[in-house]
């Protein structure tokens, strides 16, 4: 289905109602790629990892959070950018450092996202953060006052699920703020914070020496994450899934943008197949692991089906098999993933500094914008597979002026040489002036396409969308390094066979 859309008149209509300077715009018919019809399956697509002014580092009121995270899915933004129409949030979680002010707070309220409540517990000793979802009352992660110990996490963990909640490890290989636990418990894992490659710095044994000096704990899960370097420290937190579903730990994946300024959240955009509706079916859909995260709200979506003796499983589910195996069908079915990579990647034992990334089981060009590629595998209690679309960094139909930007910002991010800020500023300069960083300036009146968007729903400083072909760079896969051609696209929760 390709949706015709003049995004001039709409524009033009819109400034009827607000005053603003209509830019100069093409207005002919554009097309948005078609997409799975998720939501009609219960898919939910949102964030999960958002700080409002309430934390100490938080920049915005949680209202102007509100709006933002509304915003997406609405005009101005739909209008310059048509791939968002039916493809805004449909949730935001809040999660303040210790503290859950911000849910009394009156800017918490909205007619369009399910808002869940939230928190992000950890930080002095900084051996760990974890995200709390579908929560109503304050967490203490230290209630004795004598420094976090695994037991307090553990209990922790208990008083969320007590009160109907969630409770994912957050950003597990930040080198200053690692989880230094076992998982105790936890229902998910942050494998994708920020973006892939711009907030993420490779973890080193430093960073673990570091970590066991303020009484963390160095798991054998940690320890196989910080033997792969070169490769940034998301890879490293998928290694690190990796080696807890080699344990029998199956988590479900998750992403949030960790939102504190500058840019909007839903980037990564975070899926979930709500059980129910209301707050209760999310997070009950985080905890059967049906998730999968994205590099933003309009790009890859996948499904996983495993098929065995007739019955059909997905994402993140867990399949019963024969002790001696089966033979299995496993289909992953891509949308919106043209001209990338699909890849199925399976294990069952991951050595300590293993290599990247397990087996990959199927590797193959994405032709289509609705495309599905089906293995057949023997499975044995124990293995696990879980799948993966890289993008290509490059978006097709760039300008050499615009495939030189990418590349310089994509080599910026590797080792994290600029912060998320310096890779803005830096990119708003090269893309003429920084106007877009002021929010003095800030209106759709001054949007064009290629260029950062600054949101009007920013009341303090500014909020940026960034457009796709430059998104790709902050997202750029590294190896040895280097940056390879390719940028994550959407990764999924694994599906676990136990014996029958
Ligand atoms: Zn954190
Ligand atoms: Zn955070």
């Amino acid at each position: 289905m390709f949706r015709g859309w003049s995004r001039g008149a709409a524009l033009a209509s819109w400034c009827a109602l607000t005053g603003c300077s209509e830019p100069d715009l093409p207005s002919s018919e554009v097309w948005t790629p078609p997409a799975i019809a998720l939501r009609e399956d219960g898919w939910r697509c949102g964030e999960l990892h958002a700080h409002s002014d309430h934390s100490h580092d938080g920049e915005d009121t949680v209202a102007a959070l509100v709006g933002l995270a509304a915003s997406l899915g609405t005009i101005p933004v739909t209008t310059l950018l048509p791939e968002y129409v039916d493809n805004g949030l449909d949730f935001l979680a809040l999660t303040d450092h210790r503290t859950i002010d911000g849910l009394s707070d009156p800017g918490w309220t909205s007619d369009r996202l399910l808002l869940i409540g939230g928190q992000e517990s950890g930080d002095p000793s900084r051996i760990g953060h974890g995200l709390a979802w579908g929560i109503d009352r304050l967490i203490v992660d230290d209630p004795d006052l004598d420094g976090v110990t695994a037991a307090d996490v553990a209990a922790t963990i208990a008083d969320v699920h007590d009160l109907g909640g969630a409770f994912g490890v957050a950003h597990p290989t930040l080198g200053d703020y690692p989880w230094g636990w076992e998982t105790l418990g936890a229902d998910s894992i942050e494998v994708w914070n920020g973006g892939w490659s711009d907030q993420s710095p490779t973890m080193t044994s430093a960073d673990i020496e570091g970590l066991l000096a303020r009484g963390g704990e160095s798991s054998e899960a940690l320890l196989h994450a910080v033997g792969l370097q070169g490769a940034g420290g998301s890879m490293q937190a998928l290694a690190m899934y990796e080696a807890l579903l080699s344990q029998g730990v199956h988590l479900a994946i998750t992403g949030g943008s960790d939102r504190h300024q500058l840019r909007a959240p839903g980037f990564p955009a975070m899926y979930v197949r709500a059980e129910s509706d209301g707050i209760a079916g999310i997070v009950a859909g985080i905890r059967a692991r049906h998730t999968f995260v994205s590099r933003t709200p309009t790009s890859t979506q996948l499904l996983l089906e495993v098929r065995v003796g007739g019955v059909e499983y997905g994402l993140g589910d867990r399949v019963p098999v024969p002790p001696g195996g089966v033979e299995v069908e496993v289909s992953l079915r891509v949308g919106r993933g043209l001209g990338g990579r699909a890849l199925l990647i399976a294990g069952e034992d991951v050595e300590p500094a293993g290599d990247m990334l397990e087996r990959a089981e199927l590797d193959e060009p994405v032709n289509a914008y609705d495309e599905r590629f089906t293995v057949s595998l023997w499975a044995e209690p124990g293995q696990w597979v879980y799948p993966m679309v890289w993008d290509p960094l490059f978006a097709p139909g760039l300008t050499e002026e615009e495939s030189a930007r990418v590349r310089a910002l994509a080599e910026a991010t590797v080792g994290s040489r600029l912060g998320e800020e310096s890779l803005l500023l830096w990119l708003a300069r090269d893309l003429g002036g920084d106007g877009a960083l002021d929010s003095a300036r800030c209106g759709p009146g001054g949007w064009s396409p290629g260029q950062l968007l600054c949101l009007p729903k920013d009341t303090r400083g500014v909020t940026v969308l960034v457009p796709d072909i430059y998104d790709r760079a902050l997202n750029v896969i590294t190896s040895e390094e280097r940056i390879t051609e390719w940028a994550m696209g959407a990764i999924g929760s694994a599906v676990m066979f136990v014996e029958a």
